[in-house]
């Protein structure tokens, strides 16, 4: 059987979801699909408003530009993430402030916050990395105490919990993606989650052209076409109800690789802080030192078994338009990111196939 490393799962249920939303026609931005998708959203994560957008991308440009941050402001962000959390940053003109990440859950380091903050900042979003939750109880203490609202990047930590609450509802703004490779899907898609009425409701209005509807085709503000469509709604639904499945399987498969890899010596796993329960959207690994192979020659032994897996994202500050914002050597994410490894993680795969890869995993570095 193929092994896949993040494919969507998608069954009979979304077909039929997605067969009645083509029957009745309504596959554009209105239609029923989308305020219950964002209803049953709202209702499941225990918070006020859930509105529903084009992309994860779009909930976290949204979520930025709602709180007017612009020229001049600062955004701490972790540098060891996917790029899509610092590009809203730059399309609202600010700065990003990139900084180091905890060596054992990956994720945003607070003590590294707390050195970054200055007059000038104005968020600070955490990324729930592979889907392992942040450290929420010291980010909170932080924008408590300084008055800086969080924005949660939890496009990847959909059902993931810290101490029984779910990512995406701590800070401001908590912010979802329903890419192809997360958790649930809708094709393309994003969710913004705030118990803020207003800011729900105006950000409601800004990515539906800034509309006011009561008035016709009258736009008081420049807005953003980016809503979800019914059509996507209808799959997200869908794959909604299905949620709690793939979580269980994605915690079962981590299970599956820690008993296989436990007796390799030197070989790490991405850890959860104390009281959190990540979805782990994706297993990840590390390699110590005294496992003589480099990450890319483990990578085309698994390849030429049939085993896609994926490199960590390479640190931001790599990338031209990030050059100038590096201060200091960020050395724990570039440590991740050269030692580290995403394995196959898709709930289409079964147990057996995920214990079979954990076992090459062993055979390959046991030989090398
Ligand atoms: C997927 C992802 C996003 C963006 O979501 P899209 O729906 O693809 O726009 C942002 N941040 C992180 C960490 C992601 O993994």
């Amino acid at each position: 059987m193929k092994i896949e490393l993040d494919a969507p799962n998608i069954g009979n249920l979304e077909k039929r979801y997605v067969e009645k939303c083509l029957d009745s026609s309504f596959v554009s931005t209105y239609g029923p699909f989308v305020p219950e998708f964002e209803r049953k959203f709202a209702e499941y994560l225990g918070v006020q408003n859930a509105v529903s957008t084009q992309s994860g991308t779009a909930a976290i440009h949204m979520s930025i530009y709602e709180l007017g941050i612009g020229p001049g402001d600062e955004v701490i962000v972790p540098v060891l993430t996917f790029v899509a959390t610092v590009n809203p940053v730059m399309y609202v003109g600010a700065t990003p402030v990139f900084v180091d990440v905890d060596p054992k859950t990956w994720n945003i380091d607070p003590k590294e916050v707390k050195k970054a903050i200055t007059p000038k900042t104005k968020a600070i979003i955490p990324v729930h990395l592979y889907g392992n939750p942040s450290d929420m109880d010291a980010l909170m203490d932080i924008s408590n105490r300084y008055g800086i609202p969080i924005i949660e990047d939890a496009t990847e930590s959909l059902g993931a919990k810290f101490k029984g609450k779910y990512t995406g509802t701590f800070g401001k703004f908590g912010c979802f993606s329903f890419n192809g490779n997360k958790i649930i899907t809708t094709g393309g898609g994003g969710m913004i989650v705030t118990d803020d009425e207003k800011a729900a409701k105006h950000i409601r209005f800004l990515i539906n052209q800034a509309r006011d509807t009561g008035k016709g085709y009258y736009h008081p503000e420049i807005g953003f076409n980016y809503r979800m469509t019914n059509l996507e709604a209808s799959l997200g639904l869908a794959q909604f109800h299905r949620l709690d499945e793939f979580l269980e399987k994605k915690r079962k498969f981590r299970e599956i690789y820690e008993e296989v890899l436990s007796d390799l010596k030197g070989l790490q796993f991405q850890k959860e802080y104390e009281g959190a329960e990540s979805s782990w959207w994706l297993t990840s690994i590390l390699l110590e030192d005294n496992i003589p192979i480099s990450v890319e020659k483990l990578r085309e032994e698994l390849k030429r078994r049939g085993i896609p897996t994926r490199r960590i994202f390479i640190p931001i500050v790599e990338f031209p338009p990030y050059r100038k914002f590096a201060k200091g050597e960020y050395k724990n994410a570039y440590r991740i990111y050269k030692r580290g490894l995403n394995l196959p993680s898709s709930t289409v795969n079964s147990y057996e196939s995920i214990r079979m890869v954990a076992e090459q995993i062993v055979r390959i570095t046991r030989n090398a």
